[in-house]
């Protein structure tokens, strides 16, 4: 069957029309701010307190752009006797952002949640070198992370949490019953005070200013 002359026009004004009446989904970057999902991967922050220079993640990234120095340093033995270690002490913590793929692998290998994504993506640069982020620039994007959401109200309670709650709850408990014995105990000074107070002045007669003047007294008449 053939066309119906002007249907394709009529089609084609149709859309526009539909388009026009829609509310229009363009965001006026960068007058207006994106609102990102939390998880967006922007930039990799480090956490430098929890890395302990373990080279998982430079060693897993498949870009090869994470450089880690590090020296070893000698703690000594905290007990007499005991034993000196060695620990790492880093130097040097890099990504150069030009060559990362924001694969995220560096971040799920961190045994010790040391690198954290943050939603930012404001970081671009003229010189490609710039791109390569130090460890203080790393260190600064941790304050961009969002914190982490709320748990489910019936997940279990995260180890590290309940451990903490269980030695407050013990300290909490070992200083009431410091302080109840203190209150019983009749070594206490209100005790003593009172103990004193019922048995009278227990003081050697020689020491009362009042007994040693007696016998001088009697003496001199
Ligand atoms: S996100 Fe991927 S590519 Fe980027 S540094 Fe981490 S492991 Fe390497
Ligand atoms: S994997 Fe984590 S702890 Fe190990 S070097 Fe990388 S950031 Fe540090």
């Amino acid at each position: 069957m053939a066309p119906i002359p002007g249907s394709g026009l009529a089609k084609g004004l149709a859309v526009t029309l539909r388009t026009m009446t829609r509310k229009s989904v363009t965001e006026q970057y960068p007058d207006t701010q994106p609102d990102l999902p939390p998880r967006t991967r922007g930039v990799i922050g480090l956490f430098e307190e929890n890395c302990t220079v373990c080279m998982l993640c430079a060693r897993e990234c498949p870009d090869w752009c994470i450089y880690i120095d590090s020296h070893k340093e000698t703690v000594p033995a905290t007990t007499p006797g005991g034993r000196e270690r060695s620990r790492n002490v880093l130097d040097r913590f890099a990504i150069d952002f030009s060559l990362c793929m924001y694969c995220g692998i560096c971040i799920e290998v961190c045994p010790f949640d040391a690198l954290f994504w943050s939603p930012e993506f404001e970081y671009a640069e003229t010189d490609i070198r710039d791109l390569t982020h130090e460890r203080d620039k790393l260190r600064e994007w941790m304050w961009t992370v969002p914190a982490p959401p709320a748990l489910d109200p019936s997940a279990e309670e995260p180890k590290e949490i309940a451990a903490a709650r269980k030695t407050a709850e013990k300290l909490a408990a070992q200083q009431e019953a410091e302080s109840a014995a203190d209150t019983a105990s009749p070594s206490t000074p209100h005790a003593d005070e009172q103990t004193r107070a019922a048995e009278g002045p227990t003081r050697p007669a020689g020491d009362s200013p009042q007994q040693t003047d007696q016998p001088r007294q009697e003496g001199r008449e």
